[in-house]
């Protein structure tokens, strides 16, 4: 059975005192599905974030890292040294990095190798811009951001891989993909795993749909049968909309 995974990312919101309000409000509420749950404060809250919800349902990851193991990468964070305060998870591909900081698949594939290399699971993050849903290309955008930054890993490897299908165009704008919108990626996502890596490798992987996913929609995007949970931006900085959103199962 493939997990279902609410992650909320922060981004660059709250300082110390902020991550630390937002912890003991998550701590405070209480999660009645199966769903993982995780949060990806800002690198420098990590360790204070770790400590914190150690021991809890929560998870804390991070948001990025750098592909080398370490040297003259003046600002960045290398997978040891996440390993290294207890974080074990990252997000990687987000369209942000993509968009601000020229990320581009093949850098992205570098990324993915180091994460893997040193036993970190990883959300994979892609998802088409709004021109390109508008020419029709959605699918060829995602099917060749999935190739180009996966495609080389061994069917091993995604046990340890989350895929977040992340449409652009409804990322922190209040649009929504529709939840058939997102059941067609999703399915389409598994199907370009199922031709590659087989059937059984694509049906463990968990999909998560990110863009504007808030309390109120997210109980129907997740009913969708390929949907298997949700990356939230703004609505994972209240603790209680992000727990509206974990127990929407
Ligand atoms: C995101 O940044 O991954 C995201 C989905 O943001 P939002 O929920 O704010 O659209």
């Amino acid at each position: 059975m493939r997990k279902q995974i609410v992650a909320g990312n922060w981004k660059m919101n709250n300082d110390l005192a902020q991550t630390e309000a937002l912890i003991s409000a998550l701590k405070n509420q209480t999660k009645t599905t199966d769903a993982e749950v995780m949060i990806a404060p800002t690198a420098t809250n990590l360790w204070q974030a770790y400590n914190a919800l150690k021991g809890t349902q929560i998870e804390v990851i991070a948001q990025n890292m750098h592909f080398a193991e370490n040297g003259a990468y003046t600002g960045e964070i290398s997978a040891s040294m996440l390993k290294s305060i207890g974080v074990n998870t990252v997000i990687l591909g987000h369209s942000e990095r993509r968009e601000y900081f020229n990320e581009t698949d093949e850098l992205l594939a570098k990324k993915v190798d180091a994460a893997l290399a040193k036993g970190m699971r990883v959300i994979f993050c892609f998802g088409e811009e709004l021109a390109d849903r508008k020419a029709g290309k959605e699918e060829a955008v995602v099917g060749s951001q999935i190739k180009n930054a996966l495609f080389h890993l061994n069917a091993a490897a995604f046990q340890n891989i989350v895929l977040a299908y992340e449409p652009v165009w409804a990322i922190g704008t209040g649009e929504t993909a529709s939840p058939e919108q997102a059941q067609d990626m999703h399915a389409f996502i598994r199907a370009t795993l199922a031709d590659k890596y087989g059937n059984d490798i694509a049906d463990e992987v968990s999909i998560l749909y990110g863009g504007s996913v808030k309390p109120a929609n997210a109980e129907e995007i997740f009913s969708k049968p390929d949907v298997d949970g949700g990356l939230i931006g703004g609505a994972a900085l209240n603790a209680d909309d992000f727990f509206a959103i974990v127990n929407a199962f």
